[in-house]
C-alpha cells in the first residue's frame, strides 16, 4: 500500500525529545482526533503513519496531529505523548473523547492503532466482505454509500429515523 505522509518534524529541544517525530497532516475541513480512536478508526490516516514510522523507518512518533489550515481558522488538533510538543496539542488525558479513556499511555494508543491496523489489514487480505457497518445505530456509516439497495442493510438494521442519520462525520 502507498500512503503519502504531508509533513514530519523531527524534534530538538531537550533531551527528551531530541529525534522524536511529529506527524502532521494539513486539513482545511473538519479536523476530528476522536476519528482515530477506538475499535475501526474511522480515520486510520494519522495512525497508519504513526505505526509505520515508529516500527519500520525507525524514530519514535511522539505526537501526531491534523493542522488546519482553513483561513480563520488555523489550529492543530491531535495528541501528543507530552505537553509542549505541538502548541495546543494535550496529551491523551486531555482529550475531550471518552475514548480517549481508554487508553493508559502514548505507547498504549501505538499499540492499539497496530492491532486494529493489522486486524483491518488481514480482513481485506482475506477478502473479509460482511456486512458489517461500526455505526449500527445510527448507521452514518451508510450515510454516503450507494450500494445500500445491494448490501440491504436497512433490512437488517432498519432505516435511521430522520434527524438520527447523523452528519456523516465519525464520532
Ligand atoms: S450501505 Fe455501504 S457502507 Fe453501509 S453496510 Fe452497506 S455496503 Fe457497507
Amino acid at each position: 500500500m502507498n500512503a503519502k505522509l504531508d509533513r514530519m518534524d523531527r524534534l530538538t529541544g531537550n533531551e527528551k525529545v531530541n529525534g522524536a517525530r511529529v506527524i502532521l497532516d494539513y486539513k482545511t475541513g473538519k479536523a476530528n482526533v476522536g476519528g482515530w480512536l477506538g475499535a475501526r478508526p474511522d480515520e486510520p490516516q494519522l495512525p497508519l503513519y504513526a505505526v509505520a514510522r515508529d516500527e519500520n523507518a525507525g524514530g519514535e512518533v511522539a505526537a501526531v496531529a491534523f493542522a488546519r489550515v482553513k483561513a480563520g481558522e488555523m489550529e492543530f488538533k491531535g495528541i501528543a505523548r507530552e505537553e509542549g510538543l505541538i502548541p495546543e496539542v494535550g496529551t491523551l488525558v486531555e482529550q475531550r473523547s471518552a475514548a480517549a479513556k481508554q487508553y493508559g499511555s502514548w505507547e498504549d494508543l501505538l499499540s492499539s492503532w497496530r492491532r486494529e491496523l493489522e486486524a483491518l489489514g488481514r480482513e481485506f487480505a482475506a477478502g473479509e466482505a460482511r456486512v458489517d457497518p461500526k455505526d449500527k445505530r445510527k448507521l452514518a456509516t451508510c450515510r454516503y454509500c450507494e450500494v445500500k439497495p445491494l448490501c440491504r442493510i436497512y433490512e437488517r438494521y432498519g432505516a435511521p429515523a430522520d434527524g438520527d442519520a447523523g452528519s456523516g462525520e465519525p464520532e
